[in-house]
């Protein structure tokens, strides 16, 4: 088995059992995501100790890769705080976007490395890096609001 057929087998693994799937009510911050160019959407919702994310879900809908992006994210980035969370989303960033480039992704990305291969699919890009622009919005969201309960949910769209 290759590398893309391990790939592969993540990505339709997570979309078609999704990790941490559903709503947490109550939470501490929330936002949407909307990726308009595939009809993706999707909802974080997050508990958080200070500045370390304790619980995160998700739940929407949307195509396969943009699914299991979110379910990889969200088993990655709990327990994790905002600047393990900041590398953790700069590394997938430019796994996403190395057209061309055939190295192989950082170890550190775990799992999340199957999302590398959905740089040959430049399209795809916003699909998978949707749920990491709607966690930083849930995460500055909650900042902005120096503490106090969100009155409505963040909003981002890839547009
Ligand atoms: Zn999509």
């Amino acid at each position: 088995m290759d590398l893309k057929d391990l790939y592969r087998d993540v990505i339709l693994d997570h979309n078609k059992h999704p990790r941490n799937f559903g709503r947490l009510d109550p939470c501490d911050t929330s936002a949407d995501g909307n990726n308009p160019l595939c009809g993706d959407r999707l909802t974080l919702t997050l508990r958080l100790d200070g500045d370390r994310v304790s619980d995160i879900k998700f739940e929407g809908k949307g195509c396969a890769i943009s699914t299991a992006s979110a379910s990889l994210m969200t088993e990655a980035i709990k327990g994790k705080d905002g600047v393990a969370i900041k590398h953790l989303s700069t590394l997938v960033h430019q796994a996403l976007t190395a057209h061309g480039d055939d190295s192989l992704p950082p170890a550190e990305l775990g799992k999340l490395a199957a999302l590398a291969g959905v740089r040959e699919y430049p399209a795809r890009v916003k699909c998978a890096s949707l749920c990491w622009h709607t966690l930083d919005a849930a995460l500055k969201h909650r900042t902005n609001s120096l503490g106090e309960t969100p009155t409505g949910p963040a909003t981002v769209s890839t547009e």
